[in-house]
């Protein structure tokens, strides 16, 4: 009976660890292989950013800031 109980606990315990240790992308959430960090669509991101953006807002084609963000900065 101890030792139902011993095993009980220990499925528990593994149960957490897979829950807590599953392997999931750090990014996005997705599934991964064991030992990868990031999913192949995260990690493709990263290799190849993509283009430029705005530092400020984000705004895709815009290396540094976009006009937005350049005329917000400058009136200041
Ligand atoms: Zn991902
Ligand atoms: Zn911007």
């Amino acid at each position: 009976m101890a030792s139902g109980g011993a095993r009980a606990l220990a499925n528990l315990a593994h149960g957490l660890r897979d829950l807590f240790f599953a392997p999931a992308c750090a990014a996005c959430g997705g599934a991964v292989g064991p030992d990868e960090f990031l999913c192949p669509v995260c990690q493709e991101q990263v290799e190849s950013p993509p283009e430029p953006s705005c530092r400020v807002c984000g705004l895709p084609g815009h290396p540094w800031h976009c006009p937005d963000c350049a005329a917000k900065s400058s009136g200041l």
